[in-house]
């Protein structure tokens, strides 16, 4: 497999180099070189998930890359994505049923495994910072991996501590560091580090960020998987309703179509943070400052994968203009959680905004798929205050609330932080 660096075409790597770096030169993300229709969709779709996604992926890495495929995939694949009718002609796909119940852990999960195979032995050192839920999809995904350590920083008394929980008491090859600062100091620590090339070389720093060209692979799997649980006669006319924060989701979705998967449109689904759907109705980029929301995972105004989307449309020969979309306010987010519930289904936030746009968009005779990002026990405290509900903890939250966190402690100081790190 062979990408490209969008900003610079002439910077070329393969699927080996594009996991263990990131991001080309001048921040440009990675996009492939080829992408080669798949023959024999309808077999496919009789396949289990693992089994599928290994002849999916495949085809975009060609036959001399990744030689365990299928082993990253028993292991990073460990739960399943089940699509539950909803109504008449509607279905939930969802995404989170994995270690950290949201559908990040499909991506985070494989590309731990991907950049464990493709270092080739190299001691890796992953640092990031964390506002709460990527942490938690980073460290469960990375946990036990041999040769590769987490180190990473949160603001301490600045997430939930079912949060802190989740990820702070796995120990082993995760370090978490509760910085006494805010987000931005943990950050602005990450940031220094990744300058700091002495200290890059000497622990094999790597981001292992959302931009990784491995997530998006892992996830363009689900989307097939949602197919293949259609009844037959419902596959004719599909449209897929995807909430967006960074645009990698739908990213993934759009390749499943690029390689053949027969999906007639998609959605895109954001809360006030709405960059998108304005730049699709106006055609001018206007990103405004980001507004906290209900669906705070969405709460991004410049999302990073949007250039891959833009990329995309331009290689396949596809207009923009097909692309539907919408955005919701918070008021408007708990009107559609509490008529999804009357229809019998629990929705957190992010799903449902999905659920509500997609409403607005399917036509007669169409099939409408939108994609549950989170389990809503994650957001239980808003959901239950919306529904008047009282949702059970599931086990992967429960069962670590009783653990003792693990987490150091100290200031933003760069030199402590460092000397911490070359230990
Ligand atoms: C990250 C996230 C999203 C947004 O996904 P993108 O790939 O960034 O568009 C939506 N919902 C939840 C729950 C998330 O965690």
């Amino acid at each position: 497999m062979k990408l490209y660096n969008i900003k610079d075409h002439s910077e070329v790597v393969n699927f080996a180099q594009a996991v263990r770096q990131g991001l080309g030169r001048d921040q440009g993300l990675f996009f492939p070189s080829e992408i080669r229709p798949l023959s024999n969709i309808d077999e496919l779709l009789k396949m289990d998930l693992v089994t599928r996604s290994e002849k999916v992926l495949r085809n975009f890495l060609g036959d001399d890359e990744l030689a365990d495929l299928s082993g990253v995939l028993r292991r990073a694949f460990t739960f399943p994505a089940p699509l539950v009718k909803v109504s008449e002609n509607t279905y939930a796909l969802e995404l989170f049923h994995g270690p950290t119940l949201a559908f990040k852990d499909f991506g985070g999960r494989f590309m731990a495994q991907a950049l464990q195979a493709v270092s080739e032995g190299q001691h890796i050192t992953i640092l990031t910072a964390t506002s709460g839920d990527t942490g938690a999809a980073v460290a469960h995904a990375f946990y036990g991996i041999e040769g590769i350590d987490v180190v990473i920083l949160y603001p301490k008394g600045k997430i939930s501590n079912l949060q802190e929980k989740l990820f702070c008491t796995l120990g082993g090859n995760i370090r978490t560091v509760a910085i006494n600062g805010t987000f931005d100091d943990c950050q602005a620590l990450v940031k220094k580090a990744f300058d700091d090339e002495e200290l890059k070389k000497a622990i094999g720093l790597n981001s292992a960020n959302s931009i990784n060209i491995s997530r998006l692979l892992a996830q363009v799997c689900y989307y097939f998987e949602a197919y293949a649980q259609l009844p037959e006669d419902k596959r004719g006319n599909v449209v897929v309703s995807v909430p967006s924060g960074n645009f990698g989701d739908i990213t993934a979705g759009l390749l499943a179509r690029a390689c053949g998967l027969p999906i007639k449109r998609f959605v895109i689904s954001t809360n006030a943070n709405d960059t998108v759907p304005r730049y699709l109705a106006s055609g001018k980029w206007e990103p405004r400052e980001t507004v906290p929301t209900l669906s705070n995972a969405m709460d991004v105004s410049r999302p990073n994968n949007w250039p891959r989307v833009e990329e995309l449309f331009r290689v396949m020969g596809w207009s923009l203009s097909d692309l539907a979309y919408g955005a919701m306010n918070d008021d408007e987010t708990r009107d559609a959680m509490r008529r999804l519930y009357k229809l019998g289904y629990v929705g957190e936030p992010h799903g449902t905004i999905a659920w509500s746009l997609l409403q607005d968009n399917l036509a007669d005779g169409e099939t409408g798929i939108f994609l549950c990002t989170a389990a809503p026990a994650k957001f239980k405290e808003n959901v239950d205050q919306i529904l008047g509900t009282d949702i059970p903890l599931p086990e992967a939250l429960a069962s670590r609330a009783d653990l003792k966190v693990l987490s150091d402690n100290f200031d933003p100081d760069w030199n402590v932080l460092r000397n911490y790190l070359m230990k």
